[in-house]
């Protein structure tokens, strides 16, 4: 759903706050109900430019009410010692992604309890700012603005609540039975069923919706229920997929007695050796059998053609501190979440200052998949070695909005 273009807004209490292109579609949707339904309906006898301003302003303040609600979770995950990469709202609310998945069941509870509880908060007031405008007769209109803002807020908050994963009811919901049973499997497995559930329910809400003349609410409803059952099967699958990786050794997967580089060889040679035939664009160097450092097609690309010959793979080699390594007993799971690895780098595998093995993402997926090949793994433990988050959804009068899941964790809250 997320198509991952966009602009940035800028940052936010220290968070990086981004803007999909989707989201201009439930602005607009957003928009249009409040100037051209909601508005005219509650307060009659208006001229249409007092709508649209209504409606402008009713719109703003609502995606600000999901940007808090997004702030409150990142916030809380920074308490918590968990790193935010950021907040996207998108075309069914907001994400606040993080880089990794709570370790604790409190954190997560914390962490995600705070967005309904906000949303509470805002919608509270809201609602106070309308009696107040009441009291200093400050007009119909800001009136109408202040109720209705107050009662999306209220059904943002109970929207998120329900019980599936990866709404914040999922999350709490599994963040409880993980604390109780301190069995995360089946915590995640019950809460992304719950979340099967929800998407269902709200596809058989549109459905009826449609039937009885509601076009707009009625497709929006089985949208968002369709997004939320996918959702909550991703999650799952990632869930899964995590798990097989933290089972399985780096040591496993690994390609051994690599391809390596004597520190004082001139970096022609080595481009001809390696460069120009092999695949990788980076080599561990050694210094008599033993590991110095890591040298890239990038830094040989520093320097001149002509300087090849005087210059050594020493003078250029990035040294073995700067260099990211891994045990050989750390997990997959580990290793991809510890390091944030892109396709092309290298981990280096060693052990007690000795080289014992190279292994890249691509060889962690190859290795996945013809383990499932042969059967070794079960067909719903395939891997999905993208990014992950999780996500919450809004909703206005029928309309409701959700987000998605991936490896690290990531929220949404949703428009409607
Ligand atoms: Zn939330």
């Amino acid at each position: 759903m997320l198509t991952n273009r966009g602009f940035s807004i800028g940052r936010w209490f220290g968070f990086n706050v981004r803007i999909d292109y989707s989201w201009f579609v439930i602005f607009a949707l957003v928009l249009w109900t409040f100037s051209a339904r909601v508005f005219p309906l509650e307060v009659p006898g208006y001229s249409t430019v007092a709508y649209a301003s209504m409606g402008l302003v009713g719109t703003l303040l609502f995606f600000l009410s999901v940007l808090l609600h997004e702030l409150s979770h990142s916030a809380m995950a920074r308490r918590r010692g968990i790193e935010v990469e950021g907040i996207t709202l998108f075309i069914f609310g907001g994400v606040a992604q993080t880089s990794m998945e709570a370790e604790e069941a409190i954190d997560e509870f914390l962490l995600t309890v705070v967005g309904p509880l906000s949303s509470i908060a805002l919608a509270g007031l809201f609602w106070a700012l309308s009696i107040g405008a009441d009291f200093f007769a400050l007009g119909e209109p800001t009136i109408a603005v202040a109720t209705y803002l107050a009662w999306l807020n209220g059904i943002l908050a109970a929207f998120n609540m329900l019980p599936g994963f990866p709404l914040d009811g999922g999350r709490i919901f599994r963040s409880t039975v993980w604390h109780f049973t301190g069995n995360l499997e089946k915590a995640t497995r019950w809460a992304s069923r719950g979340g099967r559930v929800v998407g269902y329910l709200l596809i058989g809400l549109g459905l009826f919706e449609l039937f009885m003349g509601e076009l707009v609410g009625g497709l929006w409803s089985a949208f968002i229920g369709w997004f939320l059952s996918n959702a909550a099967d991703a999650s799952w699958r990632q869930f899964r997929a995590r798990q097989t990786l933290s089972r399985i050794p780096v040591s496993r997967v690994m390609v051994r007695d690599p391809v390596t580089l004597p520190e004082e060889l001139p970096v022609d040679r080595a481009v001809e050796a390696c460069f120009q035939r092999r695949p990788h664009s980076a080599y561990p160097v050694t210094r008599e059998g033993r590991l110095v450092g890591m040298v890239s097609l990038d830094h040989v690309k520093e320097v001149p053609r002509e300087k090849w010959a005087e210059t050594t793979v020493h003078d250029l080699m990035r040294p073995i501190e700067n260099v990211p390594t891994v045990n050989p007993r750390e997990s997959l799971d580990e290793v991809i979440s510890g390091l944030k690895m892109d396709e092309h780098s290298r981990i280096l595998v060693v052990q007690d200052g000795v080289l014992l093995g190279v292994v890249t993402l691509g060889d962690i997926g190859a290795w996945v998949s013809r383990a499932r090949d042969l059967g070794i793994d079960r067909k719903e433990e395939a891997v999905e070695l993208a990014a992950a988050g999780s996500t919450d959804v809004g909703g206005t009068g029928g309309a409701t909005a959700a987000g998605s899941s991936p490896e690290a964790d990531t929220r949404t809250e949703g428009a409607g």
